[in-house]
């Protein structure tokens, strides 16, 4: 920790976090959101720094949300490591970590629910049915707990972040969303927090899901301009790695995530697959003017 920066403050309630921030806003400070289910990594504290450099107070909020989980997903398994998140944090000066209890997040009487459309359906969401469900009304709650100005995301989440930019147009939520690059261990793998399931063998064979989306980059430089074979491609890399269970190889529109079948504009490559029963999420996106992968 830099000698400077002092420790995070930890709060448990919506109150004492409104009490802890009513200073910043009165003075007209900017306050920045960074949501995470914690067991921090690099990717998460990219998003604390990105926020850091752009808003005078930068809130964090630990919270393993229940209702984005599906029967049988691992709600309970899900790596919870609060000791060396806030050491973590403390490095890269947030300034407040709200930690929620379930309770404190949901109430016994919680009827209300967001549910956002055509963008939220294919992909993670076919997959994943109540998924966004439970992420689209987490995330609102958590813009009106904290009512900061930006909220940062990351790409690694690619509908994740489209989702919530709809829902923030629709629904005329005053805040501004931002999305921040993948950030990738140096090998290509992208960090994320269920890496910790991998066993050293299964975390060697996730790299499929790397190496699958650098082919479709290449195939695109070369010329391939059929999703179809792209994904083809794809699928025999992805095929290497033993025990590998593709939910799904996408080529798609970036903005509707409509699928693509001749890619000549920008294309989103989005691939989700279970290695050894681990299920990871990886993206890229292809064009802009040299159709190389831009991340
Ligand atoms: P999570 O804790 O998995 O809910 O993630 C919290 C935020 O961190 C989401 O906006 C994710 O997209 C973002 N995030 C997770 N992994 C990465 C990564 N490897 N690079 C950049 N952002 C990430």
């Amino acid at each position: 920790m830099s000698p400077t920066s002092p420790e995070p403050k930890l709060v448990r309630t919506v109150a004492e976090l409104r009490a802890s921030l009513a200073g910043v806003r009165r003075s007209g400070g900017t306050i920045g959101l960074v949501p995470t289910m914690g067991a921090l990594h690099e990717g998460h504290l990219s998003l604390v720094r990105a926020s850091k450099a752009e808003c005078d107070c930068t809130v964090v909020t630990i919270f393993v949300n229940p209702s984005q989980f599906g029967p049988g997903e691992d709600l309970d398994a899900y790596p919870r490591a609060l000791e060396a998140d806030m050491a973590a944090l403390a490095d890269c000066g947030a300034d407040f970590v709200l930690v929620p209890s379930e309770g404190e997040v949901y109430g016994p009487d919680h009827a209300t629910w967001v549910e956002v459309g055509s963008v939220a359906q294919p992909l993670e969401g076919a997959h994943r049915p109540s998924h966004f469900r439970g992420v689209a009304t987490v995330v609102l709650k958590l813009f009106n707990m904290v009512g900061a100005q930006v909220a940062y995301f990351g790409q690694k989440d690619y509908q994740q972040a489209l989702v919530i930019k709809r829902m923030v147009a629709d629904l005329d939520v005053p805040i501004e969303i931002r999305v921040c690059p993948i950030v990738r261990e140096p090998d290509g793998l992208a960090m994320s927090s269920r890496n910790a399931y991998l066993s050293p063998d299964a975390r060697q064979r996730a790299l499929v899901l790397w190496k699958s989306l650098c082919l479709a980059g290449e195939l695109v430089e070369q010329g391939q301009r059929s999703a179809r074979a792209i994904a083809e491609k794809m699928r025999a890399v992805i095929a290497m790695a033993g025990d590998a269970k593709i939910d799904y190889i996408a080529l798609v529109d970036p903005d509707t995530l409509e699928p693509v079948t001749v890619v000549e504009r920008p294309t989103l490559v989005a691939v989700a697959v279970q290695i050894d029963g681990t299920r990871l999420i990886d993206n890229c996106l292809i064009g802009d003017e040299g159709l190389g992968i831009r991340n």
